[in-house]
């Protein structure tokens, strides 16, 4: 198949499938979802995401409709069915159904899976951003379908020709669209601590292993936007991205002063994926 969708056992082509209206996802964006990047029909790091994305309904008190375990088999057994080497893997969990009612009953949770053909960013290349205030609220930790904020800032960044927005709430810098953002200075490296500002990104907390792994000092501390422009070297990570330095920041030449640490950093995110994903 060239995609898949799934909804709560039903499959079909990903605009072929459809939802009912009744879905709290439809109308509140009442759920949570993840993602992972597959290759060879291997999902990368599918049970850190499950794990997340399964803390995340216990969180908010939605009932995924189906074990961990289950999830994990079924996924593995979908992206079988859709064509490429490197694919992109999300699931959503809503709340469930009813009609609108802000408040909601107790009940069984929506599945929802999508697949499509995707090849991983290319890691080697830096990436052009902007720089955004944060107007997200207080749930960043939370992985929700309610994406309005970051739909926002990713657009003026596609506006301007660039890949990510850099989010900042004052001086202080958080997190991207849809990336973690980490900076290196003095051959360590400094990343927002995860709070409530920020999602606990799977690649982000690979890319502090990594940075243990090869004696690279690690700090989870705030950092301004001043720290930003001047760091040696500005990292995105996100699972499609795995790790990416950044070029610019609304035109303006950024880091590039300690290409080193960067590709060390990168080439190990890089290597353990397509270790992990050979056939
Ligand atoms: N931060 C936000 C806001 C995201 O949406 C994402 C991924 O979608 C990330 C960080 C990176 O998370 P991960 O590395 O688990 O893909």
């Amino acid at each position: 198949m060239k995609n898949l969708g799934y909804y709560n056992g039903k499959t079909g082509l990903i605009n072929e499938l459809s939802v009912p209206l009744t879905d709290r996802a439809f109308y509140f964006g009442d759920g949570v979802y993840d993602a992972v990047m597959c290759r060879n029909n291997i999902p990368y790091l599918l049970w850190e995401h499950i794990d997340r994305l399964y803390k995340n309904c216990q969180i908010l008190g939605i009932v995924p409709p189906m074990c961990k375990n289950e999830l994990s088999l079924t996924i593995k057994e979908l992206v079988q069915k859709v064509e490429g080497e490197e694919k992109f893997v999300y699931f959503q969990v809503s709340r469930g159904s009813g009609i609108r009612n802000h408040s909601f009953t107790e009940g069984e949770g929506n599945l929802c899976i999508m697949i499509k053909p995707q090849p991983l960013d290319n890691v080697y290349e830096k990436m052009d951003t902007v720089l955004k205030e944060d107007i997200r609220y207080e749930l960043c930790y939370i992985k929700t379908l309610n994406l309005l904020p970051s739909v926002l800032t990713a657009q003026a960044a596609t506006e301007k020709g660039c890949e990510e927005a850099i989010l900042h709430r004052g001086s202080i810098v958080t997190e991207c669209s849809h990336s973690n953002v980490s900076i290196l200075k003095n051959g360590t490296l400094i990343t927002a601590p995860c709070d409530k500002y920020i999602l606990p990104g799977v690649t982000r907390a690979h890319l502090i292993t990594a940075a243990y792994e090869n004696g690279i000092e690690v700090k989870e501390e705030k950092y301004t936007v001043k720290d930003l422009y001047e760091a040696d070297e500005i990292i995105v990570t996100s699972s499609s991205k795995m790790a990416r330095g950044v070029k610019t920041i609304d035109g303006k030449a950024v880091g590039g002063k300690d290409e080193n640490t960067l590709s060390v950093l990168r080439d190990t995110l890089y290597a353990n994926y397509l270790n992990a994903t050979n056939k």
